[in-house]
């Protein structure tokens, strides 16, 4: 369905699809981020805000702004390939895809539909995890993993990570084994003069890379963490291309006043804003 809709539409390679892809099995402590894309569409289209990014792009009347809803996940089929294989269709649609999580799991098959599209494709990643496991009891797809199955395959450029406060000596292992280029939080922010890209980026944005103050309604709580301002400036003044980003780990069963659906629905606008804008880069 969600296919036909794009071709339906006329998109071009301008275009930028919303995609929600409501999938947590393999979150580690809690449950709840599958029942996130609904709530940040809500947030996103509260009459407490409006849809202007903050250059004054008006996002809901741009025709190449695309909301497509959500994947249905079907049971009895392995999801994570049936995500890499509708990411597969989106992207011959030569769309830029932003996707809203789920946990962040769903950023495997996502990346293992783009490498094949973006041969130097580089990844900046803000979480407060490496998320490099090699497995998690006993789970390699887990969300604690992503960027270890990513970075073994070697199809990816270079991966920056920003916002890091939970590296353990297995994961550091894993980051030096990967080149992986780690900004963590007790460097913030002069650690911030190694972000650097050469080539298409995709930006996967774990929501617990904020501070919990900023964003309570996620399942891990990590002090010490960014402020939405911090974020919204990295990406603003990012000098290259972004084909893709997604959003994951909002978990509204823990949120407080929806305020982290607003954090997420912010933080959509001004990726879709970049994305869309080719004087961006
Ligand atoms: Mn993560
Ligand atoms: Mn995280």
């Amino acid at each position: 369905m969600i296919i036909k809709e794009i071709i339906g539409k006329k998109v071009s390679n301008k275009s930028v699809v919303v995609v929600g892809v409501p999938y947590d099995d393999n979150s580690s402590f809690m449950k709840g981020p599958a029942k996130a894309p609904p709530k940040i569409r809500e947030a996103f289209n509260s009459d407490s805000t409006n849809t202007c990014t903050e250059s004054g792009l008006d996002l809901s009347k741009q025709s190449n702004f695309i909301d497509l809803g959500d994947l249905e996940l079907k049971k009895g089929v392995n999801v994570l390939e049936y995500i890499a294989h509708m990411y597969q269709e989106l992207l011959d649609n030569q769309v830029k895809v932003l996707s809203l999580g789920g946990d962040h799991a769903v950023t495997l098959p996502i990346i293992q539909a783009y490498e094949k599209h973006f041969p130097e494709l580089n990844i900046l990643q803000f979480d407060a995890h490496p998320d490099l496991y090699d497995e998690l009891e006993g789970n390699r797809y887990s969300h604690a993993c992503p960027f270890a199955r990513i970075m073994e395959e070697g199809r990816i450029k270079k991966l920056v990570q920003v916002g890091i406060r939970t590296m353990t000596p297995h994961q550091q292992s894993q980051a030096d084994r990967f080149n992986v280029t780690v900004i963590d939080m007790k460097s913030w922010p002069k650690g911030l003069s190694r972000l650097q890209f050469n080539g298409p980026v995709y930006i996967s944005l774990d929501l617990d890379a904020l501070d919990p103050a900023y964003a309570p309604g996620v399942s891990h709580l990590e002090p010490g963490g960014l402020r939405t301002r911090d974020i919204i400036t990295v990406i603003q003044q990012i000098k290259a291309p972004i084909v893709g980003a997604d959003i994951v780990e909002y978990n509204p069963v823990r949120d407080i006043n929806g305020m982290t659906a607003m954090v997420a629905a912010k933080l959509l606008k001004e990726l879709a804003d970049k994305m869309l804008n080719k004087r961006n880069f």
